[in-house]
């Protein structure tokens, strides 16, 4: 028998593992249920119930395959080698499959399942699957791991001339085993549900993906990089909680998207081109997440800035949070991440931006925070985009380009439409004063939305002054670099 242990892979078509399994023989599948460790890495409620919904669709589509699926829990990771280990024993396993996870956590956990399998006679292949390319095979000449986005992508693209990453065959089904699937849970006690109108906004399932990457293609991505800064329009293709569960594969959306430029990467459609770059943005982080793992132990990329002295200022972070900034578009944005689980990038990085520098709180605080409420939430992208925005991270925007929040407004939403749609109290305001929260007190008394809660030309400045101290103390503290 083999055991195929899914995760973030949660898909039949093309997926690396369950297809090893299915060809070296009869095959098992099962899921571990980890509350605790969920817990501990911030994982959102609505993120949970988005793996819960998918693993009901997979154990479905499993099933047709007759392939049985099992539930089981391991609190905490530490567990997971016992519970594989009892199973493998059950039902006579002889080796368990399962793709690659990245970050400290995920490897250690791997690693302990390897080691305590094997002591027990018991294989364990391990696939390439979330990414196209393995961590560590794409390197600069030196050997080390890339650290400029652009390089990379480089990089990627000579690879990609050479061979591109095929697909899996599907799967035949196997003869009917004598194993009886587990009832998928509804619900994993510490993660409430979320609300229906959100979990509509994103159905569970393979075809699901298929067809919004399919809409994706034929409407939106001639125009993706001219309309992918505008939150008000669908210019992306808000596939990102399906990449981070795995209910899509990478490999599946280079596949369409070349398919629909001749097999170019790097020319052609420039839409296309771009959506490519963004699907290699995130394989770049995941791979500077084992490259650099201190990243996922929460330390910054750039070390000298761990010295940096962000602010304690806990009403400024909750009215953030709670998207009572005064500022509309941070507002906006703010309110669209707790109703929806989901931020358009070009917010990500604004509210982001923000935080990190006109309030200058630490972006772990921001970080933390998205991880608690992104369907999406996924370590090494949360933590790429939180360390670009704040100037710690690798590649990152230099301290001193500061987005004026109003400026951004006025630019990615001209109109004002995204913000009338999520702050209806500033339905009445035009689309030149609608971007700007002056004359606040008067907003205040008039229709209840707050006064700015900081002055944008002074936090600019003592963001600076932060920044600055920091090179020059990290000079005078190491004279022989
Ligand atoms: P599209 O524009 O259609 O892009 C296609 C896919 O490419 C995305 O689904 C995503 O998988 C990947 N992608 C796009 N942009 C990036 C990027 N900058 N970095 C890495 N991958 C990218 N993305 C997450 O998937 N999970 C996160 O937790 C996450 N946190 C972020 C936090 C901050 C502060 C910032 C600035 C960005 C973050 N991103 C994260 C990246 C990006 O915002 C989202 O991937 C994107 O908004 C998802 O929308 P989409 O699927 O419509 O993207």
């Amino acid at each position: 028998m083999q055991l195929i242990w899914m995760r973030s892979d949660l898909r039949v078509h093309d997926n690396t593992a369950l297809s090893a399994a299915c060809e070296q023989g009869p095959t098992l599948a099962v899921w571990l249920v980890s509350a605790q460790q969920w817990r501990s890495h911030d994982d959102a409620p609505c993120k949970i119930d988005f793996w819960l919904r998918n693993l009901a669709a997979l154990g479905k589509h499993l099933a047709t395959l007759n392939i049985p699926l099992l539930v089981r829990e391991a609190n905490t990771w530490d567990q997971a080698p016992d519970v594989l280990l009892q199973i493998c024993r059950e039902h006579r396993v002889q080796a368990l499959h399962l793709n690659e996870e990245y970050g400290v956590n995920e490897s250690r956990r791997d690693h302990a399942v390897s080691e305590a399998l094997k002591q027990a006679g018991i294989a364990v292949h391990c696939h390439l699957d979330q990414l196209l390319f393995k961590p560590g095979s794409i390197l600069t000449r030196t050997g080390g791991y890339f650290q400029v986005f652009s390089q990379f992508r480089k990089a990627c693209y000579e690879r990609l001339y050479l061979s591109l990453p095929s697909l899996q065959r599907p799967i035949a089904p196997q003869a009917m085993l004598a194993v009886v699937s587990d009832e998928i849970p509804s619900q994993v006690p510490g993660f409430e549900l979320p609300p229906a109108s959100l979990r509509d906004l994103w159905p569970a399932g393979e075809t699901e993906a298929h067809a919004r990457l399919q809409r994706f293609i034929d409407e939106a991505i001639d125009d993706y990089q001219q309309q992918r800064d505008f939150p008000a329009a669908a210019g992306t293709s808000q596939l990102s909680p399906y990449l981070a569960a795995g209910v899509i594969s990478p490999r599946q959306c280079l596949h369409r998207a070349l398919a629909r430029n001749y097999g170019e990467f790097d020319s052609g459609n420039s839409g296309l081109v771009t959506w490519i770059n963004e699907l290699l943005w995130r394989e770049f982080y995941k791979h500077i997440l084992v490259g650099y793992p201190r990243v996922s132990r929460n330390r910054a990329f750039r070390q000298e800035t761990e010295a940096l002295r962000w602010r304690h200022a806990p009403e400024d972070l909750k009215a953030w949070q709670e998207g009572r900034t005064g500022f509309p578009i941070i507002d906006a944005a703010m309110r669209q991440l707790l109703a929806t689980g989901w931020m358009h990038n070009r917010l990500r990085m604004i509210v982001a931006m923000f935080l990190t520098k006109n309030l200058l709180i630490d972006w772990r605080e921001g970080e933390r925070f998205f991880m608690r409420h992104l369907i999406d939430g996924d370590l090494a992208a949360n933590n790429g985009g939180w360390q670009w925005s704040a100037s710690t991270g690798t590649d990152a925007v230099p301290y001193f380009r500061i987005f004026n929040p109003v400026s951004q407004s006025r630019r990615s939403d001209s109109q004002g439409s995204f913000i009338k749609a999520w702050l209806p109290e500033l339905a009445e305001f035009d689309e030149k004063n609608i971007h700007n929260p002056v004359p606040s007190a008067e907003l205040f008394v008039t229709n209840g939305y707050p006064p700015p809660i900081v002055d944008l030309g002074s936090s600019r400045q003592r963001a600076l002054n932060a920044f600055k101290n920091l090179s020059t103390r990290q000079v005078e503290e190491s004279p022989l670099e």
